[in-house]
């Protein structure tokens, strides 16, 4: 099935812990019920009062859900918006300017909705290589046609091509090397319930190496709100 043909709800996103509940990645509701229904994972955390029906099926809405039979950490962590934020420094790539997370976007060179209108051999060089293709059919994501853009520069670029408009990138987007497998801001985890499962109880990641929480507020305020 196309996202764009999916009901808004299974796109909402669901926490993936390993079987010793370490956080490895953020996915797609549906794709923690292929997951479960696979009795590949189980939920630990769902909405009960949004719940996903087949025919003689009905889950709870995953929020967080656990691996079974995998207790060690992804070795080539995936594409995210708030990743690509986070590896350019929350620093517009179009003028410069460094901004909070909340004040950022996520940036697509290549703009999604002229992808196909793009040259194939223009493109080539920002699409997401077939073999590393997940679920989602998006080319368009991919480190290399993504971005962090201010809000002005994302709006006056719109869907325009840069060469278009003659702008320039002040660098030029790379796969990073080392990239936590989970990132994600304060503010977005507690409302998803995630904290108990990405922060100590003195409010630090659980797995440094493979959570990064930004905007993290002070140790106090993240106690008070547990
Ligand atoms: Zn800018």
């Amino acid at each position: 099935m196309q996202t764009q043909m999916m009901p808004p709800v299974l796109l909402q996103p669901a926490l993936v812990l390993n079987s010793a509940y370490l956080p490895v990645s953020i996915v797609k509701a549906f794709e923690a019920l292929c997951l479960v229904v696979t009795q590949k994972a189980d939920i630990i955390s769902g909405e009960e009062n949004e719940p996903i029906r087949s025919q003689f099926l009905r889950f709870p809405l995953p929020r967080v859900i656990r691996l079974v039979g995998f207790s060690g950490m992804p070795s080539n962590p995936a594409w995210s918006r708030l990743k690509v934020l986070y590896r350019d420094d929350q620093t517009c790539a179009w003028c410069g300017t460094r901004r909070r997370i909340d004040d950022l976007d996520c940036d697509h060179i290549v703009p999604r909705s002229r992808w196909y209108e793009c040259p194939r051999d223009l493109r080539r060089p920002y699409e997401v290589p077939a073999s590393r293709l997940q679920n989602v059919y998006a080319p368009w994501n991919s480190w290399q046609n993504t971005v962090a853009s201010c809000r002005p520069c994302n709006a006056k670029k719109g869907n325009r091509f840069h060469w278009e408009l003659g702008l320039k990138l002040l660098w030029e987007p790379y796969e990073p090397e080392y990239v936590p497998s989970v990132v994600v801001s304060f503010d977005r985890a507690r409302q998803l319930g995630w904290l108990d499962y990405l922060l100590n109880s003195r409010g630090k990641p659980i797995s440094p190496s493979a959570v990064k929480v930004v905007a993290l507020p002070p140790i106090s305020r993240a106690l008070k709100q547990q």
